[in-house]
């Protein structure tokens, strides 16, 4: 196979892979106008906002497997989205190698080549009418990196190889709907191999796979970090999986990072209450004792999230600032931190009063439709569920 384009950059000493800063995205609704009913649109004010992501910031190592955890609308696969440039942040700054990715259509072309996502569904993200050697010669053809002919058939078999689609030659050509659920999942990270990345944003590659072969491609995730040295975000609803795979996990709640550290140090002691519910709902055969925090209600809406800590009206401990300011992070080990205000220090006492009790302490900033803590809330209707 011939190379044509661009090498792979080596990043500085020191300098992550990838980095993102206060990535945040706020998606604007425009359910009445796409209804056709612009007019009413336009006499009911300005239009909702979703607040997806919040001023999320975190740091690819090369080599090294950051995983991303949160239920189902806590903003994981729209970070993964604005970290592959598929949508464009409201704010923040994404740098490659330390540097500001370029505007320019190379400069766009090169970071696509260099970050590759891969999509929870497989069979969605094959097209069906097409099979493996097709999808297989497309980006080495769109980047340059094979030719017709022979050359072009032995890197497609490499590639196959290095997924462990063996022998290779049996996979080619067969379609998506000729593989398992394993197979199409191996092939679709076959693809973003193809173009030689350096890092890899894996969005919830095991979800809709038989949980016989997520170890598999789990594995492959890891053995892929340690031979190609590729930085990999993986994003998962399964903290279990998380700190089997990853060597640093964040935990993501409402669009909002609320705890982020070593893997072991964040599922061996949780600092965030939100992780210990998430724990307590992950089985665990090694845990004699589980943390026994019970869930209650459902995530909020992200058009008018609570103000203070998003989760004060989920939160058994929630005092009287969680409702009225947002928790910064605070250092609860050495990398590990966790945004709670049960960590902080230096609260008066009408602070940290019980949420219930404290009629005359700091009220909210800004109010959100929860409710009291048990009501469900607005998300319930759109789908919110339990952890
Ligand atoms: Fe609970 Fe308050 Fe901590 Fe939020 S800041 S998790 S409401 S104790």
């Amino acid at each position: 196979m011939t190379e044509t384009a661009t090498a792979p950059r080596a990043p500085e000493t020191g300098v992550p892979l990838l980095e993102g800063r206060s990535l945040t995205k706020h998606f604007t609704v425009h359910h009445a106008a796409r209804r056709g009913r612009a007019r009413l649109a336009r006499n009911a004010g300005p239009a909702p906002v979703v607040h997806a992501v919040e001023d999320v910031s975190l740091a690819l190592p090369q080599s090294g497997i950051t995983a991303v955890v949160g239920e189902s609308g806590s903003g994981k696969s729209t970070l993964a989205r604005l970290l592959a440039r598929l949508i464009i942040p409201t704010s923040g700054t994404l740098l490659l190698d330390g540097h500001q990715v370029p505007a320019s259509s190379r400069g766009r072309r090169e970071y696509a080549r260099d970050v590759q996502l891969v999509l929870q569904d497989p069979f969605s993200s094959l097209n069906p009418v097409h099979d493996v050697r097709y999808h297989l010669a497309r980006p080495l053809q769109i980047h340059g990196l094979g030719e017709a002919g022979g050359t072009l058939d032995s890197g497609i078999s490499a590639l196959l190889e290095r997924v462990a689609l063996t022998p290779a030659a049996q996979f080619l050509r067969k379609y998506p709907h000729e593989l398992s659920g394993g197979q199409r999942q191996r092939v679709a990270i076959a693809r973003a191999l193809a173009v030689r990345p350096r890092v890899l944003l894996a969005d919830e590659p095991v979800s809709m796979l038989d949980v016989s072969i997520r170890l598999g491609v789990l594995n492959l995730l890891g053995d892929l970090r340690e031979q190609d040295r590729l930085g990999i975000l993986y994003i998962t609803h399964d903290i279990a999986s998380a700190r089997y795979l990853a060597d640093v996990i964040m935990v993501m709640y409402a669009g909002q990072v609320v705890e982020s550290g070593p893997a072991s140090g964040v599922t061996d002691e949780p600092a965030h209450p939100y992780t210990q519910l998430l724990l307590s709902a992950a089985p665990d055969p090694d845990r004699a004792e589980p943390p026994s925090l019970q869930g209650r209600g459902s995530p909020p809406s992200l058009v008018a999230p609570p103000g203070g800590c998003r989760f004060h009206p989920r939160c058994p401990h929630a005092m009287a600032v969680c409702a009225a300011r947002t928790p910064p992070p605070t250092q609860v080990a050495a990398g590990h931190s966790s945004a709670c205000w049960l960590h902080a220090s230096g609260l008066t006492r009408a602070e940290s009063q019980p949420l219930g009790s404290a009629t005359t302490a700091a009220q909210p900033s800004a109010p959100g439709p929860a409710g009291p803590a048990d009501a469900p809330s607005s998300s319930a209707a759109e789908g919110g569920e339990e952890p």
